[in-house]
């Protein structure tokens, strides 16, 4: 009877480590204590068997017994392997480092194993068990085991044992994580009693109810604390799964980018407050419908298509902008990106979404008002420039204007080559003290060269500023030529009007004295016939300049314009007297040639000698070598007539006779560039017409129309 209740008492074992091995996670633990509880199984079964003569023979007795000896003598190797499992897969990693689990090491493990073995094997010999001697106690008949000579070696094995339980307690209190605490002080706490138990075992009068009493409260009390460890662990594993959800949901919803997610139908599986309140919703009313229920627009059906190759091609699209109309029908600028993801129910989609509207409203903004000023800038009528390490890096149109440049050519070229020699070293001087911060804005003037070599004055402003992270001098170029053309004309007219004024009084006073000579003269010839040649001579010269001084009163003084029917012939023959004098010094002749029925003109005396004087001086100052100037006057087409002025001057190029008539064009050292003008400017007054024909060094004809009667 005993045989059977203690053979029934070792399924208990064997079905919890069984319970726990189809249960649980399969991992090295549940693995270890299964093999454990198969070996309480068997010691249960080897105790058994001292019960079970009535059953079989002594000799399979014996045999079964030495069999099955091997769950009593293994534990001890079990036990120290199930520590060491627990303490490098459950526990944190900073326990491993203490001294006592570095003594339960692979190494004692295996040591522990073969030792262990060697004990079976001794078991097996008559070092170990002599044999099997029947007692009577209890009312049952058993057989006890009678030791050899060698059982040193198993009493050895069970202290060691008694050792093991006692490193693998101290560690297990030790432990960090309480629920495998827990578990192990439990545990070993049950190994401690199963082997007071096992050693009460070898006491012949209670070996029947202690065994069975200590493996059905070992085996249970190994599954409890298993399951109570699995229990545990799975509740915290649950708290500590919600709490990460709560995180990462509160994560989502504080974002201020649209996440959601969407499976293959268009159903919003997720969606954050952000996303949520675009349409004007809540989160929990968003999920589980689709987009289209809240708003539907053209818009958003290239995005929703975008969604559905996500989820069906199971690729990753991300756009650098997408539009997106909100619920108050705004449109909202998204920068975004959409991968695909597996869940148990199924592909999906998830969307992380950033709003850039207000990014891109700024960026047109800008972009608005830099082409505004780019277009002020380049459409300048000033120059504008940039500096940068002394050259040019932008240059308005304007300035290739100024500088007869292209902008290309102006900024390959070195700044100082656009100046005259004499204010190159103010430039780079001034550039220079600019670039290095010595001068944060300046003004100044200088002379410029244009590409045709002319001459240009310029004033130049500049500002020192950072263009492309680097210190660089911003500016304009004022072409102020024509100021300072005008400025010295100013003054030199004011000196002309003073001479002019200074004349006109001296030839009153040469006047006064020239009537009392010319009388006294005539005086003196009537009472004389002698030397009249010499007389004659005097009074023709006191003529001359008397002629002269008054030539010079007319042109000197201010005159009110004056229409007035004059002889042309004369004038002109009056203004060749007047500018003989350079002529003979040019040996230049004038020939005056008039058509005798040319009739009188009307015109402004004054104005018309100073034309003819302009053009002739003109005309002689071609003439450095000498030659003729012929002036010619015909009636041409009946009311008008026809005044050429032909000269065997230099001539003048084709390219500069579009040029004669503006102001201040001169090649002359001394000119003004005036003359032609004042000349068009006559001509105007009378109606006229000027024209000039010119070939290089034959010469230059002036043809002049003027209306016989002015209207
Ligand atoms: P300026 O005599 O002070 O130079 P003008 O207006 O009288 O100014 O003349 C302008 C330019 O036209 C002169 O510098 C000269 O180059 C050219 N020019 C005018 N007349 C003649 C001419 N008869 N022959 C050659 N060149 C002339
Ligand atoms: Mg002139």
């Amino acid at each position: 009877m005993s045989f059977i209740l203690m053979l029934a008492i070792s399924a208990v074992p064997l079905t919890l480590g069984i319970t726990m091995i189809c249960l649980f996670e399969k991992n090295r633990l549940t693995f270890a204590l299964f093999i454990y509880m198969l070996l309480i199984c068997s010691w249960q079964i080897d105790m058994s068997v001292l019960f079970s003569e009535r059953f079989f023979q002594v000799k399979t007795i014996d045999f079964l017994f030495r069999l099955f000896r091997f769950g009593t003598i293994m534990q001890a190797p079990a036990l120290l392997y199930i520590a060491y499992v627990a303490l490098n897969d459950l526990t944190l990693p900073h326990i491993r480092k203490s001294i006592w689990s570095r003594l339960i090491n692979k190494h004692l493990i295996v040591f522990l194993y073969l030792w262990s073995l060697f004990v079976y094997a001794v078991n097996w010999s008559h070092k170990g068990i002599v044999n099997l001697y029947s007692i009577h106690t209890m009312n049952t008949t058993i057989l006890y085991p009678l030791y050899g000579e060698w059982n040193w070696a198993f009493k050895l094995h069970l202290m060691a044992f008694a050792v093991i339980i006692g490193i693998s307690f101290i560690i297990s209190i030790k432990i960090y994580n309480s629920i495998i605490r827990t578990f192990l002080i439990l545990f070993i706490t049950a190994m401690a009693i199963t082997y007071g138990v096992g050693i009460l075992n070898l006491s012949k009068n209670i070996i029947v109810i202690s065994s069975g009493i200590s493996v059905m409260i070992h085996s249970l009390a190994i599954f409890v604390a298993f399951i109570r460890m699995q229990a545990l662990t799975i509740r915290k594993i649950n708290v500590s799964l919600k709490e990460q959800k709560d995180f990462l949901r509160q994560i989502i919803d504080m974002s201020p980018t649209f996440i959601y997610a969407k499976n293959l139908d268009g159903d919003i599986t997720l969606a954050n407050v952000t996303f949520a309140s675009a349409y004007g919703t809540t989160v929990k009313d968003l999920v589980g419908k689709k987009e289209e229920d809240f708003c539907l627009n053209k818009e958003m059906t290239e995005r929703l298509f975008d969604e559905k190759l996500v989820i069906l091609f199971n690729k990753t699209i991300s756009k650098s902008e997408e539009s997106f109309i909100d619920s108050q029908g705004r449109t909202r600028w998204l920068q975004s990106i959409k991968i695909p993801f597996h869940t148990s129910t199924g592909k999906q989609m998830l969307c992380v979404a950033t709003d850039i509207t207000t990014r891109k409203v700024a960026e047109e903004a800008l972009k608005e008002a830099e082409s505004k000023y780019r277009s002020l800038v380049e459409k300048a009528p000033v120059g504008v420039y940039i500096i940068q390490e002394a050259r040019f890096v932008y240059v308005n149109p304007r300035m290739s204007e100024i500088f007869g440049y292209t902008v290309e050519e102006l900024l390959n070229m070195e700044i100082k080559n656009l100046f005259v020699t004499e204010d190159r070293p103010l430039i780079e001087k001034n550039i220079s003290k600019q670039l290095n911060n010595q001068l944060s804005s300046i003004s100044y003037q200088a002379r410029g060269i244009k590409k045709d070599q002319s001459l240009i004055y310029l004033e130049i402003h500049g500002s020192t500023t950072t263009y492309e992270g680097k210190p660089a001098i911003i500016g304009m170029y004022l072409d102020i030529t024509e100021r300072v053309k005008t400025e010295e004309i100013i003054r030199k007219s004011d000196k002309l009007s003073v001479v002019g004024e200074l004349a006109a009084g001296v030839a009153h006073e040469i006047r006064n004295p020239l009537t009392s000579l010319k009388g006294f003269l005539q005086l003196l010839q009537s009472k004389t016939n002698d030397n009249k040649i010499y007389f004659d001579i005097m009074l023709s010269e006191l003529d001359r300049i008397n002629f002269i001084v008054n030539e010079f009163l007319v042109l000197a003084k201010p005159q009110i314009i004056n229409f007035q029917k004059k002889d042309l012939l004369k004038i002109l023959q009056n203004i060749t007297i007047l500018l003989n004098t350079q002529a003979i010094i040019n040996n230049v002749q004038i020939h005056v040639d008039f058509d005798p029925s040319i009739p009188l003109i009307e015109c402004e005396e004054n104005l018309i000698k100073q034309l003819f004087i302009n053009i002739l001086k003109n005309a002689i100052e071609a003439m450095a070598n000498g030659g003729e100037i012929r002036v010619q006057a015909m009636k041409y087409q009946n009311d008008r007539i026809l005044i050429r002025c032909i000269d065997q001057g230099c001539g003048i190029p084709e390219e500069r006779q579009i040029k004669l008539f503006e102001p201040f064009y001169t090649t002359k050292e001394k000119g003004t560039g005036l003359g032609l003008m004042v000349c068009y400017k006559i001509i105007e007054a009378h109606n006229g017409k000027i024209t000039i024909e010119s070939k290089i060094n034959e010469g230059t004809t002036v043809n002049i129309i003027l209306p016989i009667k002015h209207h």
